[in-house]
């Protein structure tokens, strides 16, 4: 399992529910909480590990040491958002991209766990930003989507090196030759 970057097109697709919590599953969430941890994300959803499902690992404070901060998110939605907030966000699929992202400050989300038991959270500012950075991955939606005119411009350069080192990498047989990019 790696973690894969934009253009891949896994990115782009939207993932599907989780109907059981198979061996197929929880062996996925180990090696996300493993990739996030080696990466130092905060979070990281299954398309962007090229899994199609609806499953997000995330710790809010980047700690292996901090369980009480690890969360595994099976089939997640927001059900109240209030608020906005303008902060720096980046992902693991855009190494190094940095820029200011709008968010909804205070959201309420429903997941499931490994278990299967439905559990509810209320946060606000970084854990909500997350959530939300997070959830959008299931949906294809990345936050090179949801910055503003400054920061799209700010990221021009980034995202045509991104494209460049995508073909580069289909080059050296790290993705197959013939997978086409999706912006
Ligand atoms: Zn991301």
């Amino acid at each position: 399992m790696k973690i894969v970057k934009y253009p891949h097109p896994a990115l782009r697709a939207a993932a599907r529910p989780v109907t059981a919590i198979d061996k197929d599953v929880q062996l996925a969430a180990a090696q996300m909480l493993d990739l996030m941890y080696k990466h130092e994300g905060l979070g990281l959803a299954a398309p962007q590990v090229d899994f199609g499902y609806q499953l997000l690992v995330m710790n809010f404070e980047g700690d292996p040491g901090r369980k009480d901060m690890e969360y595994v998110a099976i089939n997640p939605a927001i059900v109240e958002s209030k608020g906005t907030v303008n902060d720096r966000e980046g992902c693991l699929s855009f190494p190094g991209l940095y820029q200011n992202v709008r968010r909804a400050k205070t959201v309420k989300v429903q997941a499931y766990n490994l278990k299967g038991e439905l559990y509810e959270m209320a946060c606000s500012d970084l854990p909500a930003r997350v959530w939300q950075h997070e959830i959008d991955h299931l949906n294809g939606v990345l936050f090179i989507d949801k910055m503003g005119p400054l920061g799209r411009l700010g990221s021009k350069k980034d995202i045509e090196k991104f494209i460049a080192d995508f073909e580069q990498a289909k080059k050296k047989g790290e993705y197959p030759s013939d997978l086409a990019p999706k912006m």
